[in-house]
Formats: structure tokens, sequence, C-alpha cells
């Protein structure tokens, strides 16, 4: 019996695929990558891909979080880290202590980072994020060369890199991305102007990196491309890339039910004639959404969740599968016998896009990873 029948659900995260898809993006870039692996490494488990990006050649990680920058410490990664999001200065002792880099945007951060490195006894470790265009994180361009000389002169402190965040970049129409690469190509002339030289300028996400050679700097920030995920519709994959992620579950009950009979609750759907329905211990506990017009893969077949979604179950109209077992394997996202779900097809049936899917995957889901030598367990 394989081991995923000890699940009611559970992804299988093919760690091969991540490896496979840094390497595609090191050998499309020519620079170095900064593995994304925020939320959980998008729902698909932080140290495991971490380990299996930094193995294939990743030279940094990048979290939203100083928490998941000390998760994954604990979890033996010991390359640079990068916390992209604001790292309370109250928590700038832990940053420093375990030697993880953060982003940083104002005076205040910096005199609070060289605190701390006082503190700690070590130096700590900045990357100035300057907004060209995003209005999310970032210095305003007119104030990011004094920052940066303030960031240079501390003591205490490394300037290790610069960098900024593309807002359009999986769109077709390249003008923004243009519009913000060159604003900030000049702030780097402004520092350069004033022999400041940070070590690494970085700029693009998955979508730039793909599509924009002059937006690689040092070095790319990769996410849903490292998954094999697609950035966009307007950008998708080029090939060589492979998605990691699979999410099965296994058949509870299946059994036939004559016509006229309500499925779960407020019996939104009613049986038009005796019907085989089947049930699979998954739900929106587990993040699968509660939307009409799911459909799931059973004996390599495609087959429709009738009935609301409850909180650990669906019903499956399994008329289509006559041979349908409890036991068998039911694919929610994944291939099964030359039919495939893919996370965009969720993602449209949802309403939604495919970073949101598989961010939206919950804890309570058993992660088995596949390195190549079999499934594991976390
Ligand atoms: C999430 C994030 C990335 C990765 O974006 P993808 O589109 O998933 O490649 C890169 N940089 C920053 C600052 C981010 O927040």
């Amino acid at each position: 019996m394989l081991p995923n029948h000890h699940y009611s659900n559970w992804l299988e995260i093919d760690l091969t695929a991540i490896a496979n898809n840094v390497r595609q993006c090191l050998q499309r870039t020519g620079v170095a990558v900064m593995a994304v692996v925020k939320a959980n490494a998008y729902g698909h488990g932080l140290v495991p891909v971490a380990r299996a990006a930094m193995g294939a050649g990743a030279s940094w990680c990048g979290v939203a979080r100083i928490d998941e920058a000390l998760e994954l410490r604990q979890g033996g990664v010991e390359g640079p880290i990068l916390v992209l999001g604001a790292t309370p200065i109250a928590r700038m002792d832990e940053a420093v202590a375990a030697q993880v880099s953060m982003a940083v945007w104002e005076a205040d951060q910096v005199d609070g980072a060289q605190s701390a490195a006082a503190r700690v006894g070590q130096r700590a470790r900045l990357h100035l994020k300057v907004d060209t265009g995003m209005t999310r994180l970032g210095i305003e361009p007119a104030g990011a060369v004094d920052l940066a000389r303030r960031i240079a002169e501390t003591q205490g402190i490394d300037f290790e890199g610069v960098f900024t965040h593309f807002a359009r970049a999986d769109e077709t129409d390249p003008h923004p991305t243009e519009i913000q690469e060159s604003l900030f190509r000049e702030i780097l002339d402004g520092m350069h102007a004033s022999g400041l030289r940070p070590r690494l300028i970085h700029a693009a996400n998955s979508a730039a990196g793909l599509t924009r050679p002059s937006a690689c700097f040092d070095m790319v920030r990769v996410g849903i491309a490292m998954y094999g995920l697609n950035p966009s519709r307007d950008c998708p994959l080029p090939p060589g890339f492979r998605p990691a992620l699979s999410w099965k579950a296994a058949l509870t009950q299946v059994r036939r039910t004559p016509r006229g009979r309500g499925v779960s609750y407020g019996h939104v759907y009613i049986t038009t004639g005796e019907e085989l329905i089947g049930v699979a211990p998954v739900g929106y506990g587990d993040g699968y959404r509660r939307v009409s017009g799911n459909r799931v893969l059973v004996g390599g077949r495609v087959v429709p969740v009738v009935g609301r979604v409850c909180m650990d179950q669906i019903m499956l109209q399994l008329d289509a599968v006559p041979e349908a077992r409890p036991g068998d394997e039911v694919v929610l996202i994944g291939e099964q016998g030359g039919q495939r779900i893919t996370v965009d097809d969720l993602a449209e049936c949802w309403g939604t896009f495919n970073y949101e899917v598989v961010c939206g995957l919950s804890a309570r889901v058993t992660r088995l990873y596949d390195g190549g030598s079999g499934l594991l367990s976390e």
C-alpha cells in the first residue's frame, strides 16, 4: 500500500521539479537566483523547498517576514536570507544574530539596525528598497541616494544591496516596466556618482527575469516560476519548467443514490436519476474553495463536484466512473490517466489567480516530498 493512503488528502511536492526550475532560471538569466519562499514557499513547504533550491544553485532565499527567516535557520538553511518585507525594529536583534539580511527604506530602520548590531555584537546586513512605481514598500527615488549614504557610513552595517520591485512585469506592454527600470538606473547612477556601490543590485521577479534581460542586474528574485507556475496568462512559462505540486485525496465512500436526493448542505444539488455519488475527504478547511463548478479526476476521467463543498469533504458525481471504489485516488491538482487539472484551471474556477490557490493550501494538508528517491513525509 502506498504511503499516501495514510492521509485523507495530501500534497505531493516534486523537489526535482523545483531544482529543475531553479536551473532553468540560472541558465536563462545568467545571474544569481534568490529563491522566494515566503508564505510557506507558496504553499509548497518552506524548508524542503529552500533546501532543494539552494542545492540546485540558488544563492539566496527571500522571505516576507523575520519569522520565516528564523524558521529557515532552524531548518538548517545556512545561506544568505533576505527579509523582503518590514522587519519590526523590536526584532532586529534576532535578524542580526541569525545573520538574516533586512530590507530598509527609512532612517529609523537604519538606526534600529545599528543599535541591534551594537547589542548583538555582529554586523547588520541591509538592502535599501527603492519604490520606482509599485507604490508599496520603499523610499521615494528623491531620497534614495541620501539614505544609501547614511547606510554606507553607519558603523556596524553592511550595505549589501539595493533593490526595487516591478508592478506590471507580467503584462504584454513593456512600457510601465521600462519606466521603472530607467528610474532605478538613475538612482543607481546617482549612488555611483557618490561612490556608493552596494554589492547586489536586484529588481526582477519571475516575470521580469524571464522577459527582460536588462532588468536582471546581479540577481533575480524568483517565486512563481520556481514552482513551475505561469507568472500570468500574458506571461506563460517557457518550455522546460515543470509544476512541482499535485493535490490528491482517497475516496472514502461510494454509493448508488436514488433519484431526487438532495446532496450536501442546502441540497443545492438534487440527483436527477439513480446516481453514483462518491465522497472525498477534502474541503474548505484544507483550502478547497466553496464554489460551484469544481472538477476533479477519478479513474482518469474528469468528474464534477456536486452540492456544496463542506469543511472536510466534497461529494463527486461518479456516473462516468462506474468502477470507482473507496480508496481510489482523487486528483484535485495534477495528472491522472493522461488527464490533467492545473493550478490555473482551479484558479479560473475560483475567480482568482494561481498564486492565491497555492498560498491558500492549509497547513493541515500533509505535504509529501519526492526528491527523486520516493515520497517522504515532511
Ligand atoms: C514575492 C516577491 C517576489 C517573487 O515574485 P514572483 O512573481 O513569484 O516571482 C520577488 N520580489 C519581491 C519583493 C516579492 O515580494
